[in-house]
């Protein structure tokens, strides 16, 4: 603690109520060495509501006595000295923190957990061997009153006090630094001073949290040690049953020396059982006490909410990704057949004149690097104005076709043929000097005109057409497709006014 809150929590402590003169008393004249039963029992009859609460609580699971106790001089007899000041103190501390106005915070929740916390020290006690297992209850009891004390000082915080609560016993400590620059054992320390409590007590919860308290007295550090496996054990009730907090309380239990066969199980339900009748002898108000299995079991089921949940979510996603795999291929499909349409020519089912030029201009570009020659043939229908007269435009289609299968038929792969015009067409011939390509436009146009061509009606209609090629050679740095196209145009021109149906070769200027 900073010296700002040292002073901080010394002026709200002195606002709190002191404990009433009598239980005062008590306390005092039980640590009196030697103190009589007798004189004890005296001074507890005088406070009615102490010897009330006393005797409940004598009588019930807490002890599990053979017999019933009905008077204080039994009480004092049955319990011990040392007991009744336990009890003493507990009770003083929960009349006092009833007085202190703690706003939002929840007591009946904090006093729920405490009690589960004392039961559980005191079980554990008694497992132990432990010679007192009503200071261990009592510690059980108060070890956290820290937190009341936190809430007075610190009114603006109850909220983050309370979440903190909820904690596992190890982050808590680090919260309480972080969000008040203190701790509830600290404050503890704070309040045991103010209402004159038995120092031992406050040194044990002061230790409570510590896997080594460096406590000289061993009575002290024991119960000490057993408070703090309560915390542990009670932290599986804060959690719902958490698979770490039953992973630490099953540790700290392994660490009890004990007589008999000690299982989380059995402690957590023997604890569970007796808190709503103590609760009652105590006028704690407790709200349904889950058995250990029910506790494990809906974690379980929490858990198996969560995977369910997770499970489900994945094959959403799992379909999700599916279905864009999927709209991806038609997407890509679509594309494919896009890009064909937009190359080809719907007729003929060749190329298209985009895509007969942006071909040949490649395979110049491979031409000019490997200095190999390319040659381009074009050829014109002749006279197919005519045979639309004549035969009809639907005759005239079948034709083209027919043309386009024939030149197909003649041609190697790597050669290619295109629509460039309605009735004109044009080849691009990699590897083709002159003389081959002249030769392949020669087998071409025999190929046209040889037979003739049936059409849709079973007509026959004899077609020629006219050629013109020119080349890329070695050498010809200047030539482009431009000008070895035009260069073929020209001999076509020539062959048509030449008389058609003949091939004429031009150079490229
Ligand atoms: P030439 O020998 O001088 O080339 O004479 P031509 O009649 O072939 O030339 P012209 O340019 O006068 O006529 C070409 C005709 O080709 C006119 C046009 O209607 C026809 N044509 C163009 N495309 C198509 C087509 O896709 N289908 C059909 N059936 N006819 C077409
Ligand atoms: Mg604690
Ligand atoms: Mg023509």
């Amino acid at each position: 603690m900073d010296d700002a809150t040292r002073e901080k929590v010394a002026a709200a402590i002195q606002t709190l109520p002191s404990p009433p003169a009598l239980m005062q008393r008590i306390i005092k004249v039980a640590r009196e060495p030697g103190v009589s039963l007798r004189r004890l029992g005296d001074i507890v009859v005088t406070e009615p509501a102490f010897t009330v609460e006393l005797l409940r609580l004598a009588n019930s699971p807490a002890y599990s006595l053979s017999q019933p106790v009905r008077t204080v001089q039994q009480a004092t007899v049955t319990l011990g000295v040392r007991a009744i000041r336990n009890h003493a103190v507990a009770h003083v501390v929960r009349v006092l923190t009833a007085k202190i106005d703690l706003g939002a915070f929840n007591t009946e929740v904090f006093w729920e957990n405490s009690l589960r916390r004392a039961l559980l020290a005191a079980e554990l006690a008694r497992i132990a061997g432990f010679e007192d297992p009503q200071e261990a209850f009592t510690l059980g009891l108060v070890q956290d009153v820290g937190y009341l004390a936190m809430a007075a000082v610190w009114p603006d915080r109850t909220e983050e006090l309370q979440a903190i609560q909820m904690l596992g016993a190890k982050r808590r400590l680090e919260r309480e630094f972080e969000v008040c620059s203190t701790t509830h054992t600290e404050m503890f320390g704070v309040l045991t001073e103010h209402w004159d409590l038995p120092i031992d007590l406050a040194e044990a919860v002061g230790a409570h949290h510590q896997a080594r308290p460096s406590i000289q007295d061993r009575r002290v550090r024991r119960v000490s040690l057993l408070a703090g496996a309560a915390d542990l054990v009670s932290d599986v009730f804060h959690s719902g049953g958490s698979e770490e907090s039953v992973r630490e309380a099953r540790g700290i239990l392994a660490q009890i020396p004990t007589r008999s066969d000690l299982t989380l199980e059995s402690l957590c339900n023997a604890t569970q059982d007796k808190l709503p009748e103590v609760a009652k002898e105590l006028r704690i108000r407790v709200g349904h006490q889950p058995r250990f299995e029910q506790l494990i079991s809906e974690a379980n089921r929490s858990l198996i909410e969560i995977t369910h949940e997770y499970e489900d979510l994945t094959q959403a996603l799992q379909k999700a990704l599916e279905e864009k795999a999927a709209l991806a291929r038609m997407l890509e499909r679509a594309n494919l057949e896009l890009q064909r349409l937009a190359a080809t020519d719907e007729l003929t089912g060749m190329a298209n004149r985009r895509r007969f030029l942006h071909v040949t201009d490649t395979i110049f570009q491979d031409a000019r690097q490997s200095g190999e020659p390319v040659s381009l043939v074009m050829f014109d229908v002749d006279h197919f104005k005519q045979v639309n007269d004549t035969y009809g435009h639907g005759a005239g289609d079948d034709v083209l076709r027919e043309i386009a299968r024939r030149v197909a038929g003649q041609l190697r792969t790597g050669d290619l043929v295109g629509r460039v015009g309605g009735e004109e067409f044009a080849l691009v011939l990699p590897n083709a000097a002159p003389r081959d390509a002249w030769a392949v436009a020669q087998r071409c146009r025999q190929a046209i005109g040889k037979d003739p061509i049936k059409c849709r009606d079973e007509r026959e209609i004899r077609v020629t057409a006219s050629f013109g090629g020119a080349s890329l050679e070695k050498g010809m740095r200047d030539a482009t497709v431009d000008s070895v196209m035009k260069a073929a145009d020209d001999a076509m021109y020539l062959s048509k006014s030449s008389g058609r149906n003949r091939v004429s070769w031009s150079k490229v200027s």
